[in-house]
């Protein structure tokens, strides 16, 4: 899945806000996500589920059907998970059978003790109010128009809050679901539609039949006021589902929907494994994207506005090739327990990269990877972890290392196997283990098998064991020898699952008379290499390409830097320069070098990291440079940027002049919105009025009047807090009362009236609203907020996770309290 609490990535989307700060270290959570798959002693063969809703009391009727084999002589009883669910009656094999429930399960008594083998039919009927695993969004007073939808999330353990049955990923079953519902109502789940009933009372029954075996957190119910559009693939059914009124974003949304399945399918030479994939966007969704087998749930938030798609770089292709990958990574193959959740999760993340290096090009790719890689050396609670981990409390607590570390392994892999074994052993990794559900030695023995490769020393050191290289390398020159000497030392701390790498890198060295690029392996504490050179070096790349997950302290003069911004062949070491002539330097000719090469670098994420190299260096030199990209460069994504940039440059009469126009009137909705906050950064004259009527004005998505709303948090003008309150309160679009919640936090610590609306919307029905009221609380520093969030902890009403969230609140209120 992909996280629905991570800052997007998405380009020219605006910066994240301290509430994603506070995200960012939340490590605790409710997840009971085991670490070791239980033993067990029967396997689920067949389910067939029946539900019917009661909209109005928020609760389910449900009758399922089982089909189970005894794995063991002597059992004589099944246990089911089963949370909070009513259980009216139990059958095996059409024959009244013995139960009893605890709070976590269902235990059903045989009459006699079963034997391996020996096949059972348990029917059950039910009632229950899920709080997690099914969720109802439907609409009230205050949103009348809202449509009704019902969704499911299994991912980890919460299919069992809704349907009672074996849930944990090491077992595998057929599935099928069949949904009553109002007959305007369409639904989704997983595999072949087999059939649609009317009843007699203005109700229709939907029945999906899955005749693959999946892991049960993969199973998806989805009913509702929806519309769909249906297209073809080789004969598979696509489905694209949105809420009713959001139609228009199905084409800009999945319009590439097919090329990656074109481009998976082909490069991995084993055919798209399920009868549809149906790609549905829900409100309210806990997730960014769930790939349930053949039915993708999305949220809402990034269907892709067709107003504002030209805006944006990838649209939402980095969450749709994502789940389409995981369709082969995770649902095909799916990971025996949640230690081994990066096997699903790493490989998803790569093919979002891989689909980025295809259809847009290896530098987009690259820059990804190089961007990931920084941000992961930020968070330093991943060093000393390892990918394969057993000690947490919840799969994704440390998925800086399951996704993006894992991702750029499978990178390295790929460059260390070359293209054509990496790719011939994900073949036949996934066809060993089809219908399968694995554990790390599985891809390891595959890929021994087919290339003869042995990469137990690479699994070891990237896997197994923890953290990741950290270099500082110094060079001289030795013009009598002609050779460049450079010196090499790992400085990571080497400790606990922390050990010294091995690994390949190249060295390129640039003189006079051209480049060449020299191997070599890096595998102690402090090395030395030497290096011909015909001439003094003009540029000395360490890691040419950023191959190897790593940090690099490589001080080199700016000459040489600017040198390797204007010359470096690859996009990560132009940006590495482009980051080094940043900074508090001030120095005219790094500010002309960067200047340059946010004009014309023909990268735009070169053009990008420029920008921001010349607003971290400052002055009226940078401002005047930054303001000359802005009004001369074509991409809109590169040019919200200039406009964010722009905003650190305070005090400067040029930029803010230029912010309020493009505040006003840039024809980029994108560019418009991330003026409109710069424009309160940079403190300009008229921000206050230009932000209020940005607030007044319609655009796609609301874009324009959540930018403004953002903006009032940080401009801190008391004036705008009655049109925060305005905004936020109930009825508002939804992501307009976020972006006003958010920005109360910053204002007026005085006003309880601020207070006051922040705790109401600790109730709120919408999860989104009470997540943003409980950042903005812990924000906002008044110590009014503390009982109220310690009842919500209390209340045992939490249905979607937000107890991390609200403790973590807690802290920073209790933090500020001490001091
Ligand atoms: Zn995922």
């Amino acid at each position: 899945m992909i996280r629905g609490l991570q800052p997007r990535r998405r380009l020219g989307a605006v910066a994240c806000t301290a509430g994603l700060l506070l995200l960012a270290i939340a490590a605790q959570s409710c997840h009971a996500d085991e670490p070791y798959a239980p033993s067990r002693n029967y396997a689920l063969q067949d389910i067939r589920t029946h539900l019917w809703f009661d909209v109005d009391r928020r609760t389910i009727r449900g009758e399922v059907t089982e089909s189970v084999s005894a794995l063991r002589n002597d059992v004589s009883q099944f246990a089911l998970d089963s949370v909070d669910l009513k259980i009216e009656s139990v059958q095996v094999d059409g024959k009244p059978a013995r139960f009893s429930v605890d709070p976590k399960r269902l235990i059903v008594s045989l009459d006699r003790p079963a034997n391996r083998g020996d096949r059972y039919q348990i029917s059950i009927r039910y009632e229950g109010q899920p709080k997690k695993g099914l969720y109802f969004v439907l609409p009230d007073r205050n949103y009348p128009r809202q449509p009704s939808e019902i969704w499911t999330q299994g991912e980890a353990e919460d299919t069992r809050y809704y349907i009672p049955l074996y849930d944990y990923p090491n077992d595998r079953t057929t599935s099928e679901m069949i949904l009553t519902v109002p007959s305007s109502w369409i639904t989704v789940s997983n595999g072949r539609l087999v059939g649609v009933k009317d009843e007699s009372d203005g109700m229709k029954t939907w029945d999906w039949k899955e005749s693959e075996p999946i892991s049960t957190y993969l199973i998806s119910a989805i009913a509702g006021d929806f519309v769909e559009k249906d297209d073809t693939w080789h004969g598979l059914t696509l489905r694209y589902v949105v809420p009713r009124g959001d139609g228009p974003t199905i084409d800009p949304t999945f319009e590439r929907t097919k090329q990656m399945l074109d481009l998976f399918s082909s490069k991995l030479g084993v055919p798209y494994p399920w009868a549809q994939y149906a790609q549905t966007s829900v409100d309210d969704f806990v997730e960014g994207g769930m790939e349930n087998a053949s039915a993708t749930t999305l949220t809402v938030d990034n269907l892709v506005n067709p107003q504002l798609a030209s805006e944006e770089r990838i649209g939402t292709d980095d969450v749709n090739s994502h789940e389409l990958a995981h369709q082969w990574f995770g649902d095909l193959v799916t990971c025996k327990d949640w230690a081994n959740l990066w096997l699903n999760e790493g490989f998803a993340t790569y093919f979002e990269h891989y689909w980025m290096e295809q259809h847009y090009s290896v530098d987009d790719a690259d820059y990804e990877f190089w961007r990931d890689q920084n941000a992961w050396f930020r968070q330093p609670r991943f060093f000393p972890v390892p990918i394969l981990n057993r000690h947490f409390d919840d799969s994704t607590e440390y998925e800086g290392n399951v996704y993006n570390k894992s991702a750029w392994v499978l990178r390295m892999l790929r460059e260390k196997l070359g293209d054509d074994d990496f790719f011939r052993s994900l073949h036949d990794y996934l066809e060993a283990n089809r219908g399968q559900n694995v554990v790390t030695a599985d891809l390891q023995k595959a890929i021994e098998q087919t290339t003869s490769i042995n990469v137990d020393q690479f699994f070891h050191q990237w896997i197994y064991r923890a953290g990741a290289p950290e270099f500082e390398v110094s060079y001289t020159y030795d013009p009598a020898m002609r050779q460049v000497d450079m010196n090499v030392r790992q400085t990571q701390d080497v400790a606990g699952l922390v050990e010294l790498f091995d690994v390949p890198i190249q060295v390129e060295i640039a003189t006079a008379s051209g480049r060449k690029t020299y191997p070599i392996e890096v595998n102690q504490a402090d090395q030395n290499f030497t290096f011909p050179a015909d001439g003094a070096p003009l540029m000395v790349v360490f890691d040419r390409g950023d191959q190897i997950f790593k940090k690099v302290d490589f001080r080199k003069s700016t000459a040489l830097w600017m040198y390797q911004l204007k010359n470096g062949e690859t996009a990560p070491d132009r940006a590495e320069a482009a980051v080094a002539l940043g900074g508090d330097r001030d120095d005219p000719q790094a500010v002309a070098a960067l200047s340059d090469a946010a004009l014309h670098d023909p990268f735009w994420g070169i053009r990008v990291e420029a920008l921001r190299a010349l607003g971290k260096t400052g002055g009226d030199d940078a401002a005047s440079r930054v303001l000359a990209v802005f009004n001369s460069e074509k991409e809109p994504w590169v040019r919200a940027v200039a406009a964010s940039v722009l905003g650190s440059f305070r005090g400067n009469s040029a930029a803010a002049s230029r912010l309020e126009a493009a505040a006003s009137n840039d024809p980029a909705y994108t560019v418009r919105a991330a003026a409109i906050e710069s424009v309160a950064a940079v403190k300009a004259p008229n921000a206050y009025d230009i932000i209020a009527a940005s607030v007044k004005a319609d655009s796609p998505d609301n874009i324009v009047r959540r930018a403004g709303l953002r903006a009032f948090g940080f401009l801190g003008d008391d004036r705008s807090v009655s049109i925060l309150l305005d905004w936020s309160a109930p009825g508002k679009p939804l992501r307009c009362r976020q972006a006003a919640i958010a920005a109360m936090a910053g204002l007026d610590k005085r006003d309880k009236a601020i207070t006051d609306a922040l705790v109401s919307y600790l109730q709120d029905s919408r999860f989104d609203v009470r997540l943003e009221a409980i950042f903005a609380l812990g924000r906002r520093g008044d110590q009014d907020a503390v009982a109220p969030l310690e009842n919500m902890l209390k209340s045992g009403r939490l249905t979607q996770g937000e107890e991390p969230y609200i403790e973590e609140s807690l802290a920073v209120l209790k933090a500020q309290l001490a001091r």
